[in-house]
C-alpha cells in the first residue's frame, strides 16, 4: 500500500516513511492510495474479540509492507497494556438508542492515547531497524501533547518538543506535559493560541533545511498512523451494537477532524455507518461549513472544551480530498485561499459528497454545562465538556432519526477538566489513583515567543540526538 499527498505534488511513500515524516513536502497530508475492504462476514467475525485482536485485523492491511505480523501484534499489545480498563474502549448506554464510547482510560485520560501509544511503539521499531533518530515536534491544544510525551518519554532515538498555547490549557493538561522528568521531553509554552502553534509547526515542516537537519517528524493528527489507530474503535463499538447486521451512526466531538475522519475511513472499509455527526463547541467553523458550504475564519473564542478550540481544522483537508474526487490541485487551491484570505467556499458537487456522510451541530457554553448536569442526573455518567458537546449534538441527531443506534465518543475523562465539570454538576471529578500525585510533581517548561527563527534555534540547541 502506497500513501499519496492530498495536494498531489509529493512522492508516494510507504506506510513507514509516511509515519516517520508526518506532513508531505507539498504541504499536504498523506492518505492511502486505496482503502482496504472488509466483507460483512469479516466484520461479523469481530464480535467478541479483544480490542487488541480487532486492532491487529484493522491495521494490518495498511501497514503490512512495513511491519511483520509479529511486530504489529507486539506493538499493539504493549500500547494498550497500560490502559485502566480491560475493554480498552468500553461502551455505556445513555438512553434507549444512545451509547457512549469511553475513550479516556489511557495513560493521559483522552482518546489521543489510543493512537499515540501505538505510534510510540511503531516509531521505536522502525527507528531501530533503520538506525535513525528523529526530532518530534508537536502542536497541542492540550491532549495531543500529553499523549505524545507519554508515548515517547525516555525513548533513545527520539527528542520530543511540544508547543502548547500559554495559559490556554487546563492545569491537568499542562502538568501532564511539564512534569515528566526524562531529558528527551521538552514542553514549550507559546505566546499565542492553538492555531498559532499549529502554524509554527507547519512552517517548520516547510523549512526543508531545518526539517532535514534535525530529522523533523510530526505526530499531530496530520500523521496518518494516528488516524489509522483510531479506526479500530469504530469497528469494536459498531459491532457491539449490532453491525454489520444494522447500521450505526456516530457523533464525534471535533476539532482537527482526525477522529471523525477515522470514522469515515471505517465506513469506506465497509462498516455500515449511516451518519457521521460533527459536534463543535462555540468555535463552529465546521458546523457552518457543513450547513452552508462556507469555511470562514472568525477568530477562536476560548471555551471550556479547549481541545476543540480550532479554526484551521487540518484533517478536514482529507475529507475535502475525497469530496473533490481526490483532486490534489483543487484541494491545494482551497488551502491557498484559506491561507491568503482566511476563507474558502466548497463547490456544490463537493458539498453533495460531504453531505452523503456528514451531519453537524454546535453546542454553546451554557448548554454544555446543562448537558453535564442532566446526564449525571439521568444516567450517573459524569461527562467532560468535550463529550458533553458530543452528547448534546447527538441528542438532536437522534430526534431526526430515532431508529438508528447512535454512538457518541467520550473523548476525555472528566477529571481532566475539573473546573467546568464542578461548575456544571457540583461534583469534583477525581483523578484515577495512578496519577493522584500529579499536583505534587515539579514542573519544567520553557516560555517561547510566536517566532519561527527563535523556535528553530531553541530546538537545534536543546535536542540531544
Ligand atoms: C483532540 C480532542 C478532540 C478533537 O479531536 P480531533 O481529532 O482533533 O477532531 C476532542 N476532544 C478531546 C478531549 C480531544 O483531546
Amino acid at each position: 500500500m502506497r500513501y499519496i499527498s492530498t495536494r498531489g505534488q509529493a512522492p508516494a511513500l510507504s506506510f513507514g516513511e509516511a509515519m516517520l515524516t508526518g506532513l508531505a513536502r507539498d504541504g499536504g497530508l498523506y492518505v492511502p492510495e486505496t482503502v482496504p475492504q472488509f466483507t460483512q462476514d469479516e466484520i461479523a467475525a469481530m464480535a467478541g474479540l479483544s480490542y487488541e485482536e480487532v486492532a491487529f485485523r484493522v491495521m494490518k492491511p495498511f501497514t503490512a509492507e512495513t511491519f511483520s505480523d509479529e511486530e504489529l501484534k507486539g506493538a499493539i499489545t504493549r500500547a494498550y497494556a497500560g490502559f485502566g480498563h480491560v475493554a480498552r474502549a468500553p461502551l455505556k448506554q445513555l438512553a434507549p438508542n444512545h451509547f457512549l464510547l469511553e475513550l479516556f482510560h489511557g495513560p493521559t485520560l483522552a482518546f489521543k492515547d489510543f493512537a499515540m501509544q501505538v505510534i510510540g511503539q511503531l516509531f521505536q521499531i522502525e527507528l531501530a531497524k533503520q538506525n535513525r533518530k528523529v526530532t518530534i515536534v508537536g502542536a497541542t491544544s492540550g491532549d495531543t501533547g500529553s499523549a505524545a510525551i507519554e508515548a515517547f518519554r525516555g525513548l533513545e532515538n527520539v527528542d520530543v518538543f511540544i508547543l502548547f498555547p500559554h495559559g490556554r490549557v487546563s492545569e491537568v493538561q499542562r502538568r501532564q506535559m511539564t512534569t515528566p522528568i526524562e531529558g528527551n521531553v521538552h514542553a514549550l509554552a507559546l505566546e499565542g493560541d492553538f492555531d498559532d502553534c499549529q502554524a509554527k509547526l507547519k512552517d517548520m515542516f516547510n523549512d526543508f533545511t531545518f526539517r532535514d537537519e534535525v530529522g523533523l517528524a510530526g505526530v499531530n493528527s496530520i500523521n496518518f498512523a494516528r488516524v489509522l489507530a483510531q479506526i479500530v474503535y469504530y469497528f469494536t463499538s459498531a459491532v457491539a451494537v449490532g453491525a454489520p447486521h444494522r447500521k450505526v451512526s456516530f457523533t464525534v466531538p471535533t476539532g482537527n477532524f482526525g477522529d471523525i475522519f477515522a470514522g469515515f475511513l471505517a465506513k469506506e472499509m465497509g462498516l455500515p455507518i449511516d451518519r457521521l455527526v460533527i459536534a463543535t463547541n462555540q468555535n463552529d467553523i465546521l458546523d457552518r461549513c457543513i450547513k452552508a458550504g462556507d469555511y470562514t475564519k472568525r477568530g477562536v473564542k476560548p471555551s471550556m472544551s479547549p481541545s476543540m478550540d480550532i479554526e484551521v481544522s487540518s484533517n478536514f483537508e482529507r475529507a475535502l480530498f475525497w469530496a473533490y474526487g481526490r483532486d490534489g490541485a483543487a484541494v491545494s487551491a482551497l488551502m491557498d485561499e484559506l491561507k491568503t484570505q482566511g476563507s474558502f467556499t466548497v463547490s456544490k458537487n463537493a458539498m453533495g459528497a460531504l453531505l452523503e456522510h456528514y451531519d453537524s451541530g454546535s453546542v454553546g457554553e451554557g448548554r454544555t454545562l446543562e448537558i453535564i448536569a442532566k446526564t449525571l442526573k439521568t444516567t450517573g455518567e459524569l461527562l467532560c465538556p468535550h463529550s458533553a458537546v458530543g452528547v448534546g449534538v447527538a441528542m438532536e441527531a437522534i430526534e431526526r432519526d430515532p431508529a438508528t443506534p447512535m454512538i457518541t465518543l467520550a473523548t476525555a475523562h472528566p477529571a481532566k477538566f475539573p473546573a467546568a465539570v464542578n461548575e456544571a454538576s457540583g461534583v469534583h471529578p477525581e483523578l484515577p489513583p495512578r496519577m493522584a500525585d500529579l499536583f505534587e510533581r515539579e514542573e519544567r517548561v520553557t516560555r517561547v515567543p510566536n517566532d519561527l527563527a527563535e523556535l528553530e534555534a531553541l530546538i537545534r540547541k536543546e535536542r540531544r540526538v
